[in-house]
């Protein structure tokens, strides 16, 4: 779409506060550098822990509030050279830490599916990386960047009706974010079609020198014949978290599989339930020493008053700019860090973590894919996640995503109808590495 009529798009979404800074004047100049040469313009959104130079970057934190990006995430300067216009950067849980977007210092994103009044209660757009669906879904960015630590694209495309792909592990540069986890963190497209999705990652995709995780993906296969499909069903997603509409839509879509002549199997997944407290063991790990150049002297919000001694000075920086959930989880990554910690849950975590790739290799060598739930439910309401029972459920938002950033595995979250609600509910395929390509012919036939 036109940057113009982005614009007008955006300018009438501000109340869902899906934006942190808007960059219209940039995406005019994008958008006449593509005309003049030719390519065919459109419309993005990077979520706020993206690098633009020239273009503040704050991961929706009192941190780094007046921090300017002094150079280019390699993604984003594929997309532009590409015909991308970046329309602006996009609000989320601070530092990628959650699953709701309502954790942010410039407010909470309000979901675009949301009917009505928004002054009192609002569907939650799911995270973290709520803003960038509510840019897709409320249309005027034709794509988003977010990422995916443990599944913060898939879970707000699921809430939103649109599609979500988490690529493998490296084939999307990492060089200009931000990190949550570095050994989960994969930046992820936001887009309405499967056919979208797959024509930007073909943009973004592949080898960057200044990223050495990086690597390509599986050159695209020629056909894959969707008739002789296996489709693995693993066994310990049917949890009893799961709400009855969200079972009904991943039956109908086995059915629909089988239909077609796709053959449908139970998969085992035995290490599944040890996802989370793994995922959090080694995240919060990476995120204390990550989280640890934000002192409030070479980087980030400095504490106001004169404080009386340097450890001061960064404890009161850091207490006046991180929400809880960020400085609980450097506390408690520091201290699984600490000698005498590490062998009791780091190693062991990372053990667990092994077994659970295991478990997915031993999958991939019967079925082509695996059909999963993203979510357990549609989008709840802010006032029922601020509701102390949501609490236990919270860390449980990830059970069905998260497995799939433990692998390394490509996984898309694609629309599949709505709840007796009327809110939309999603589903996920999750593909075997680097089959990224093949995963997204099969989505497209799914979707
Ligand atoms: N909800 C998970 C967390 O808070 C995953 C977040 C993400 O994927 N960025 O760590």
């Amino acid at each position: 779409m036109t940057v113009e009529r982005a614009v007008q798009r955006a300018i009438s979404a501000r109340p869902f506060n899906a934006l942190i800074t808007e960059t219209f004047d940039t995406a005019l100049n994008h958008e006449s550098n593509a005309l003049q040469r030719g390519l065919k313009p459109f419309t993005f959104v990077a979520k706020d822990c993206f690098a633009y130079q020239g273009v503040p970057v704050t991961c929706a934190s009192k941190m780094l509030e007046n921090f300017t990006a002094p150079y280019t995430a390699t993604i984003l300067q594929r997309l532009v050279e590409n015909g991308g216009s970046l329309l602006g950067k996009a609000n989320m849980d601070e530092f990628a830490m959650g699953s709701t977007s309502t954790h942010s210092h410039y407010g909470p994103v309000k979901s675009s599916i949301t009917a009505g009044n928004l002054d009192n209660d609002w569907r939650i757009a799911g995270g973290s990386s709520g803003g960038c669906a509510v840019a897709v879904h409320s249309g005027f960015a034709d794509v988003a960047l977010g990422t995916d630590t443990g599944g913060s694209t898939r879970n707000p495309a699921a809430f939103h009706g649109i599609v979500g792909f988490k690529p493998s592990y490296g084939t999307l540069s990492r060089y200009g974010h931000i990190p949550l986890a570095n050994s989960f963190d994969v930046p992820a497209i936001f887009a309405n079609t499967v056919a979208d999705c797959e024509r930007f990652y073909g943009i973004m995709a592949g080898v960057d020198s200044y990223d050495s995780t990086s690597l390509d993906p599986l050159p695209r296969p020629e056909n894959v014949d969707l008739t002789k499909l296996t489709i693995g069903i693993p066994k310990q997603y049917v949890h009893p978290m799961l709400s009855d509409d969200t079972l009904d839509a991943w039956n109908n879509a086995a059915k629909l599989l089988e239909s077609t002549g796709c053959k449908i199997v139970p998969v085992d997944l035995p290490h599944t339930e040890y996802s989370i407290i793994c995922y959090h063991i080694l995240a919060e790990t990476d995120i204390a020493s990550n989280m640890a150049r934000f002192d409030g002297v070479s980087l980030g919000h400095r504490a106001s008053d004169d404080a009386p001694s340097f450890n001061e000075l960064l404890a009161t920086s850091r207490t006046e700019s991180l929400n809880d959930t960020v400085r609980r989880r450097i506390f408690v990554g520091n201290y699984y860090n600490v000698r005498e910690n590490r062998g009791k849950y780091f190693q062991q975590a990372a053990k667990v973590r092994r077994l659970i790739k295991q478990d997915f290799d031993a999958a991939f060598a019967q079925v082509d894919v695996l059909l999963t739930p993203v979510t357990s439910h549609s989008a709840p309401l802010y006032s029922e996640v601020r509701a102390a029972k949501f609490k236990s459920r919270q860390r449980q938002d990830d059970y069905f995503t998260q497995p799939a950033n433990m692998a390394g595995l490509p996984a898309i979250s694609v629309p599949m109808g709505t709840c007796s609600n009327g809110f939309p509910l999603g589903l996920q395929l999750i593909g075997n590495y680097l089959e990224d390509y093949r995963l997204l012919a099969i989505a497209n036939f799914l979707h």
